[in-house]
């Protein structure tokens, strides 16, 4: 017999993480298995978001960090990175560490170049939050990335992202991501304020690009996402983990073996 299911919270990621495939929602958040290999992009997104923060902490306190200050705090992040999990780390077809390190570079060098003197105050880094909603007797927890204030004292809540293309609207005004960041930030001191919602995304186009998309959620929205939470919080209890063996994540699923162990028992 299974053990009964435990979870203490859920996440943006890890609803997500249910939604595009179950079983590995399973192997990894249930039942804690450790990781076959680690993907590349993961290191490589973490040590981006890194630098990113960096670059945000120096202009809450008025200095503007160069292209050359970012690409070589980047430089030493990722080498660290990459010596601290020797061996485990899987690259796609075509890429290695040189050949990666290159782009992080080069995006950054996008980041610092593109980003625009918008007047907006950091008011926030690495913002925790909890909160709870109706039917879902755990905590709804994670990090918001960035929270600036306008001079009429909006808040924009941002969410750094690195990606392979350009977001279409529907990735912008439908991701549960950006709602449940918007339903938080409600929770959690800003209640009584206008808030905005943005995707800060670096697309690694051959040119790589710098985009940033700005959207805002409803009642309605919320309650769609309330509505989907409770429904993947019912579904983890009642032991529900669908594979989605055509998903776009299977090939670089760091649980392909157990994947197949899965499928032969
Ligand atoms: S290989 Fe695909 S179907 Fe199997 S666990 Fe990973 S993401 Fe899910």
């Amino acid at each position: 017999m299974e053990n009964p299911i435990e979870i203490g919270h859920l996440s943006a990621s890890s609803i997500n993480s249910y939604l595009d495939c179950g079983l590995q929602f399973k192997f990894a958040k249930i039942d804690k298995r450790e990781p076959e290999a680690i993907a590349e992009a993961l290191i490589f997104g973490t040590t981006i978001h890194k630098i990113i923060e960096l670059y945000h902490h120096e202009r809450s306190i008025g200095t503007r960090l160069s292209v050359m200050d970012v690409t070589a705090a980047f430089e030493k992040c990722y080498t660290e990175a990459f010596e601290q999990q020797a061996g485990k780390i899987q690259f796609k077809e075509g890429k290695d560490f040189d050949s990666t390190l290159l782009e992080g570079k080069s995006l950054l060098a996008t980041y610092v170049t593109q980003f625009p003197e918008t007047g907006l105050k950091v008011i926030g880094l690495e913002k925790a939050f909890s909160f709870q909603i109706e039917g879902v007797p755990i905590p709804i927890v994670g990090v918001m990335d960035m929270v600036e204030e306008d001079a009429g004292g909006n808040i924009v809540i941002v969410d750094h992202k690195t990606s392979s293309r350009s977001y279409s609207s529907d990735d912008i005004d439908k991701s549960l991501q950006l709602t449940i960041y918007g339903m938080a930030a409600k929770a959690n001191g800003y209640g009584d304020r206008e808030i905005m919602l943005r995707f800060d995304c670096l697309v690694k186009t051959k040119k790589p690009k710098f985009e940033q998309y700005y959207t805002v959620r409803t009642e309605e929205d919320e309650l769609r996402a309330m509505k989907k939470i409770q429904a993947v919080y019912r579904g983890i209890m009642q032991g529900v983990f669908i594979p989605n063996d055509t998903s776009w994540k299977c090939k670089g699923c760091s649980y392909q073996q157990c994947c197949r162990d899965w499928f032969a028992n």
